[in-house]
């Protein structure tokens, strides 16, 4: 699982900065998703081969007293209790303050690996200005400087190194541990998570069964569904409370994040008396950055009238218009409505996530589309679409050889898309096209 590391200090000594720096790799990743809003306090890093998620926590007032400010304190307390690492950004030219000495102690309870960081220090690396940030009593400070890009990526190193475990590339086992599929239900609170997995669990015969590694901070529930077995990871907060779940928590983006990146697919609840929020749409955007299969359920489509899901089905259109490859199903957790097609859903959701395409049907495929509609010309170079093959798993990528392929137009590439889905019958997956030119 990716580790979350927290960005906390107090105003202005630079964390949006440097949030930004962690994070820009990624950016190119979802840019040509039209209409997806970005939530700027968290976003996707990486060092090398080691990708991380940057959580920026917003000003830290840990005693706030009242308020907006005390639910933003809760809020900002919480995200850094359930974060891996703690990265505690301090102003170098501003010197110690006051509230430093508040957000250091309030760390030094929480006992979390926590990476010091002395931000604006360009031109002051051997200064004696450093020094005294020692008394913060959290060890060494690594001095950065967001705005110039200097220390970041040792700073990226200190932060990963702190962790307490390693995050090794999770080898998917054979035969068992495979076939159960990780399925995490999210939404905001209210759109009837817990209602739903109730429901589930209520009409299902429920099989107990072992599972290998159980997915940390989260609780899971074992359920099988005409032979298949699936683990629910809750997003929820769901505490069991004799034979049902409910939810006992606010809404958590870490355990939310988490639990997305720990899935094979995601359910995306929509509550149909609310519309489509700025936080669905959050999530939403979330999902997809993570790559992981989804599947999109307007609940309580019981409660609503005609007009209310014709205005629904249009917004679920344009705001989560990126999310175009997903299933939609409209259902009732509590009358039980819509239930049998979404579990076919979240099947096919899975096998197009996981689908195996061998070399030579990608080939075919790819050589039939040009054959029917070739890329356009770039000056005197036309780009020359040789084989593909597919470059991983759950999300699928599919890898095109080729020359001079950096022509190939954005709108090229959605129709190679369209054709690859098509021939392989993808639902729910995003997928990913990538171009290897050869000269
Ligand atoms: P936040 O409130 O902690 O998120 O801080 P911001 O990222 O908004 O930065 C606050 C101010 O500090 C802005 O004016 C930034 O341009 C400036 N700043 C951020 N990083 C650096 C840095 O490395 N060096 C200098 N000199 N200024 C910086
Ligand atoms: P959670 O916070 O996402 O787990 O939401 P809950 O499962 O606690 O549901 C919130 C509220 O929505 C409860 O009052 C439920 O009874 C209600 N609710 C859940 N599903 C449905 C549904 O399909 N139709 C209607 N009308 N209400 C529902």
């Amino acid at each position: 699982m990716k580790p979350v590391i927290a960005l906390v200090g107090r105003p202005n000594v630079g964390k949006s900065t440097l949030f930004n720096r962690l994070t820009r790799t990624r950016d190119a990743i979802v840019a040509d998703f039209p209409g997806l809003t970005r939530d700027r306090h968290y976003g996707h890093g990486r060092l090398g081969k080691r990708e991380f998620i940057v959580v920026d926590t917003g000003g830290f007032e840990p005693e706030a007293a009242s308020g907006i400010f005390h639910e933003m304190a809760r809020q900002t307390r919480q995200a850094v209790a359930e974060a891996d690492v703690v990265v505690f950004v301090v102003d170098v030219r501003a010197g110690v303050s006051a509230q430093d000495h508040d957000i250091a102690s309030y760390l030094r309870r929480l006992g979390k690996p926590c990476v010091l960081v002395g931000n604006k220090a360009e031109g002051m690396q051997e200064s004696a200005h450093l020094a005294e940030f020692y008394e913060l009593g959290l060890g060494e400070v690594l001095p950065v400087s967001a705005a110039h890009g200097q220390g970041v990526r040792s700073l990226t190193e200190h932060a990963l190194e702190a962790l307490p475990w390693q995050d090794e590339p999770e080898e998917e086992g054979e035969g068992e541990a495979r076939s159960v599929i990780r399925l995490a239900v999210a939404g905001r609170p209210n759109v009837g998570k817990s209602t739903l997995i109730n429901t589930w669990l209520g009409e299902e015969r429920l099989v107990a069964f072992d599972l290998p590694g159980t997915t940390r901070d989260a609780i899971s529930v074992p359920l099988e569904r005409q032979g298949q077995k699936f683990e629910l990871i809750d997003t929820a907060g769901l505490r069991r409370k004799g034979r049902v779940f409910e939810a006992v928590e606010k809404f958590s983006v870490v355990k939310t994040l988490k639990a997305i990146e720990s899935a094979h697919v995601v359910l995306l609840l929509l509550d149909a008396t609310q519309g489509v929020t700025d936080q669905d749409a959050h999530i939403a955007g979330y999902i997809l950055e993570s790559g992981r299969a989804v599947v999109l359920a307007v609940n309580k489509w019981d409660a609503v009238d005609d007009y209310a899901r014709q205005m629904l089905e249009r917004s679920i259109e344009t705001r989560l218009a990126f999310l175009k490859f997903a299933p939609l199903h409209f259902i009732s957790a509590t009358r039980r409505q819509g239930l049998g097609p979404l579990w076919a859903s979240l099947l096919q959701a899975y096998r197009s996530a996981t689908c195996k395409m061998p070399t030579p049907v990608l080939t075919r495929v790819l050589l039939e589309s040009v054959r029917f509609q070739a890329p356009k010309r770039a000056g005197s170079s036309r780009p020359k679409l040789r084989y593909a093959h597919q470059g991983g798993m759950n999300p699928p990528v599919i890898v095109i050889h080729g020359n001079s392929l950096e022509h190939v137009t954005d709108a090229y590439r959605r129709f190679l898309e369209g054709r690859f889905r098509k021939e392989f019958n993808l639902v729910g997956t995003p997928l990913r096209i990538e171009m290897k030119t050869s000269s």
